[in-house]
């Protein structure tokens, strides 16, 4: 018989789903193993040690034992539950888009040790900050450099000129800005402000440390979103589940009953 090998290592919850009566198949990633898949026994039953800490988003040190196919948790610790992305609808929203990016561009089993606090620290904000719309356009550009996609933000792609001060054309297939003469009249490309692209290399170029306080207009910041989620919907070959849900959220203007009622069921089929 095989021996049982364990790894003691921290870990974020990126999803989960029921298994079976009691259990539940986590997706989780971790710093030098990458993302994996583990069964954590019982944790449905209110009796269960493991019960509270391994819920989504949640950081947490875990010992895994190798199963035959899956890892089994058999002990969990919460080392930060970041609490409001349980407790904020908008908050958790965001949350949701931001695992589910990574999700989408790592596979199975990579260590990506950068990544991986790239992850933690985004949703540390995401719980803590207000400024939810840069920290996640921050994130996606970092992320995507990190997954080697990174936006081409400073020479056109078509003669390798670099930028200059006026507005330019995005090129979500080619991945990266067009200069006026390259870009008009060139199908499937889109219009892109001085503004914006300016926002957009300085997301890129600079730590959070220096966008923190970064204040936008909404109508630069709506702009960014687009932009920024068309060319990862292009690169993806599919839309982000969790974009359709955090703009519902958003759009909520009043707080009735009912509203709140459909968005929270909503919620409930991405677990
Ligand atoms: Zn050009």
């Amino acid at each position: 018989m095989a021996r049982t090998r364990t790894i003691r290592t921290e870990t974020i919850v990126l999803r989960h789903q029921v298994f079976g009566e009691a259990d539940r198949l986590l997706t989780m990633l971790t710093p030098n193993h990458g993302k994996l898949r583990a069964i954590a026994k019982g944790v449905l039953k209110p009796s269960s040690r493991k019960t509270g800490h391994l819920d989504l988003y949640m950081r947490v040190d875990v010992l895994l034992a190798t199963g035959r196919n899956l890892y089994v948790v058999t002990q969990a610790q919460t080392i930060d539950a970041y609490r409001q992305l349980r407790e904020d609808l908008v908050r958790s929203s965001y949350a949701s888009c931001s695992v589910e990016l990574l999700d989408s561009f790592t596979p199975d089993g990579e260590s990506n040790i950068d990544l991986y606090w790239l992850l933690e620290k985004t949703l540390s904000r995401i719980n803590a900050s207000d400024n939810l719309p840069i920290i996640m356009r921050h994130y996606e550009l970092h992320l995507l450099e990190m997954v080697g996609f990174r936006p081409e933000l400073e020479f056109c792609l078509g003669n390798n000129e670099p930028i200059q001060p006026e507005d330019q054309y995005f090129d979500a297939i080619a991945g990266g800005v067009l200069c006026p003469s390259c870009g008009s009249g060139k199908r499937n490309v889109w219009p892109v402000s001085m503004d914006v692209l300016k926002l957009m290399r300085f997301l890129q170029r600079n730590a959070y440390s220096s966008i923190q306080n970064l204040s936008v207009r909404s109508k630069i910041a709506a702009e960014l979103e687009k932009i920024q989620l068309h060319y990862i919907t292009v690169q993806l070959e599919r839309q982000l589940k969790s974009v359709d849900f955090l703009d519902r959220v958003r759009s909520l203007s009043n707080n009735s009953v009912d509203n709140t009622i459909r968005v929270v069921q909503t919620a409930n089929q991405f677990e």
